[in-house]
């Protein structure tokens, strides 16, 4: 029995071996090849803005007949024109006039850009007209009833979209690449939550209007990229008040100038806590 047993302990021994150090190689050489999430070194570099919607698809429209996509575009230009100052920062717009851009190629877009930082930015609509304020999401599978249908009010447009289904590195994988790839995955959601509490807070510094808070939904275009990612909703065009307000330019500048504090002030922490001096 004795015997047996050490025998069985020899074995698992052996496979836990096989496990950790032999497997992992190959596995790692291969993940290798996907996108980096952040460009050159430890800093983060690139930024990808990603204005939703556009030509055919409206996204929300206001009661005064405000459309979601204009507005989102407009504070993606503003947020990268102030970003732009920067140079040590490469600003990306997935789309920079109004045209339609399927979810994917958004995010094929930002993933061959090596994104560092990935923002989607609209506007949110609800059935109640009472609903405003502002909110920002990080991905995950677990939410409440809200976040679900803002997600799903948010990911209709996959019926204008030709599906492409999963890409074929995620279709291919190993277990073992699989769990790489969730340790990557859930190395970004940490950060995608750190990135969407400071928007909310700056945010609801500067505007006047009610913070909704952080939240998290399954929106498609944040589970396709390869980078720390959030979706702000920065106020309801179903909301006569929010309408007024986003369409005000003062007020979608103040909008990108608290985007763009968070942003920076998120790059300056990440290159703390990575101990990278320069
Ligand atoms: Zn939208």
């Amino acid at each position: 029995m004795r015997k047996l047993e050490l025998g069985r302990k020899i074995r698992k021994g052996f496979i836990l071996f096989f496990l950790v150090f032999v497997l992992p190689g190959p596995a790692l050489a291969k993940t290798s090849s996907r996108p980096v999430a952040r460009g050159n070194g430890l800093e983060i570099r690139t930024i990808i803005i990603d204005p939703g919607h556009g030509g055919k698809d409206p996204g929300a429209v206001g009661r005064r007949g405000l459309k979601e996509k204009q507005v989102v575009l407009d504070i993606a230009k503003r947020l990268k024109r102030i970003l732009d100052r920067d140079r040590n920062l490469k600003v990306y717009l997935t789309r920079s006039r109004d045209r339609f851009v399927p979810l994917s190629k958004r995010a094929s877009f930002a993933n061959r850009r090596k994104g560092g930082i990935f923002l989607s930015i609209h506007a949110n609509s609800a059935f109640t007209s009472r609903a405003r304020g502002f909110e920002t999401y990080y991905l995950s599978q677990a939410v409440d009833d809200t976040a679900r249908a803002a997600a799903t009010r948010e990911n209709s447009v996959l019926k204008l979209e030709e599906f492409e289904g999963l890409p074929k590195a995620r279709r291919n994988n190993s277990n073992l690449e699989t769990i790489l790839w969730d340790m990557k995955y859930t190395e970004f959601r940490n950060q995608s939550m750190e990135l969407a509490e400071l928007i909310q807070k700056r945010l609801s510094r500067t505007l006047k209007i009610r913070n909704r808070g952080v939240k998290s939904a399954p929106f498609y275009v944040l589970k396709k990229v390869a980078m720390p990612s959030i979706l702000v909703e920065v106020g309801f065009m179903s909301n006569r008040r929010d309408e007024a307000l986003l369409r005000d330019a003062n007020f979608r500048e103040k909008i990108a100038r608290a985007l763009a504090e968070s942003i920076l002030s998120y790059r300056r922490i990440y290159k703390k806590e990575k101990g990278f001096t320069k």
